[in-house]
């Protein structure tokens, strides 16, 4: 149903499950909730076929997610593996067949993927309300359902998958923890004769016009569809964060890669989005926050995709399993698979926001094979707390120096 009538609520005001946000978070928790029996009603405030600003990169960690909500991804362009680039050195590697995950990304336009998304939980059996704002209903500190456009839906469990944070996240106290860091991405699209590339391509040498090493990087996202998603993106812990201007990075990184890829005029404004890494809260009674509501993004790539399906699912889950239960059940397990590697990616991005260590560190991360190797699983989400092998060994040791050296990164922290 798109933004018309809404007779359901009208004569039925109780689901089982009301979601408020119909991006990859809130849709990977209604397909999984519908398709396992539960009523479930979506509000997302954009229309049907909405936009979202983002690279539009599918990791190998997120195609392992839509393939378990059963997603055709017929529609996407498949990706091989990830270009680095620091400087002078390339290196082009193929995503590691590791059993976990698939050896396949993807690049597919938020647009369509999303729009895909919500087909699938229309198909389920969600019901799904476009342009309309819903807000959790309170009493006392229980989240009983959401209001919504002066309707009033009554449900069991209230999904927070509204994004990085804004209004829903003041009401129920969920916003990014203040002294955290946090990221700013641009992006835009422009055609290009190698759309068809099967390798996402990050150029980790950022510079702002005050010659300031940028602790992020520049992206080329073919999408095989005649454009290329081009962006920057850039962490908090930057020294002249608040000064630096995203669209004059993204001019001179377009500036950097024009040649190259043949570039034609952008084909839209560059628009410019939030990357939340930290909640200071993710449940309470009635409720429970999933994707960037609930600071899910990998603070070392800034993607966030993957786990806001993920996270999605497991919501799901803890539902199905024990409605009454779902909401400290599901922050038990979002704890045991992320926030260990989440903090890590937190640590980090402290270090690297001084710039001598942010080069130093671009060239070791590139520098060798095998380090490379570990850097392209950490830019593809492939790794997690217990993941086995040299990359989940490196994470777990640079986690023990970072905690460290934690408490001086956050004093000497670069600033504006
Ligand atoms: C420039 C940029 C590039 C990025 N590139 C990548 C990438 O390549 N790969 C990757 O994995 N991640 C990337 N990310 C991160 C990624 O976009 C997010 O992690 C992802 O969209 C999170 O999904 P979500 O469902 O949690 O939130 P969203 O996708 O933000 O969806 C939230 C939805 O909730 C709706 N909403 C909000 N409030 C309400 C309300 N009160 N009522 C009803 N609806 C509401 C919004 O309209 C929106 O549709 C990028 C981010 C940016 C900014």
């Amino acid at each position: 149903m798109c933004g018309g009538p809404f007779r359901q609520a009208e004569t039925v005001s109780r689901y089982d499950l009301a979601v408020i946000g119909a991006g990859p978070a809130g849709a990977a928790t209604a397909i999984r909730a519908a398709r396992g029996g539960a009523r479930v009603i979506v509000f997302e405030r954009g229309p049907r076929g909405r936009d979202k600003v983002c690279g539009d990169g599918l990791t190998p960690r997120a195609v392992r997610a839509l393939e378990a909500l059963d997603i055709d991804l017929d529609g996407a362009h498949r990706i091989d593996g990830l270009r680095m680039i620091a400087g002078r050195v390339r290196r082009e590697l193929a995503w590691p067949d590791t059993g976990r995950f698939p050896p396949r990304g993807a690049v597919w336009p938020r647009r369509h993927l999303d729009a895909h998304l919500m087909a699938a939980a229309e198909d389920a059996g969600a019901e799904i309300v476009f342009e309309t704002e819903a807000l959790p209903r309170l009493e006392a500190d229980t989240v009983v359902g959401v209001d919504a456009a002066g309707r009033r839906i009554d449900a069991d469990l209230t999904v927070v998958a509204a994004g990085a944070p804004g209004r829903v996240a003041r009401l129920l106290g969920c916003e990014r923890v203040a002294d955290e860091p946090f990221g700013l991405a641009i992006r835009t699209y422009a055609e290009t004769p190698r759309h068809a590339d099967r390798l996402l391509e990050a150029c980790l040498t950022l510079r702002d016009r005050h010659g300031t090493a940028v602790p992020g990087y520049g992206w080329m996202f073919p999408a095989g569809d005649g454009t290329v998603n081009i962006g920057v993106g850039a962490l908090s812990t930057m020294k002249g964060f608040r000064r630096l201007n995203l669209n004059e990075l993204l001019a001179d990184y377009r500036r950097l890669v024009a040649d190259e890829w043949e570039l034609g005029p952008d084909l839209e404004r560059p628009r410019a989005w939030r990357l939340p890494m930290s909640a200071q809260r993710r449940h309470g009674a009635g409720w429970v926050a999933v994707g960037d509501a609930a600071g899910l993004v990998n603070p070392m790539n800034g993607e966030g995709i993957d786990y806001g399906l993920e996270s999605g699912i497991c919501a799901a889950d803890a539902f199905l399993a024990d409605p009454g239960g779902a909401p400290a059940a599901y922050d038990a397990e979002i704890r045991a698979r992320f926030d260990a590697f989440l903090r890590t990616g937190r640590r980090f991005s402290f270090l690297i926001g001084h710039p001598l260590i942010l080069r130093a560190g671009l060239r070791l991360a590139v520098g060798t094979a095998t380090i490379a190797d570990i850097t392209l699983q950490v830019m593809g989400n492939l790794v997690d707390d217990d993941t086995p092998g040299a990359a989940g060994r490196v994470l777990r040791g640079a986690d023990r120096l970072l905690a460290a050296a934690d408490p001086v990164l956050r004093r000497t922290r670069a600033r504006p």
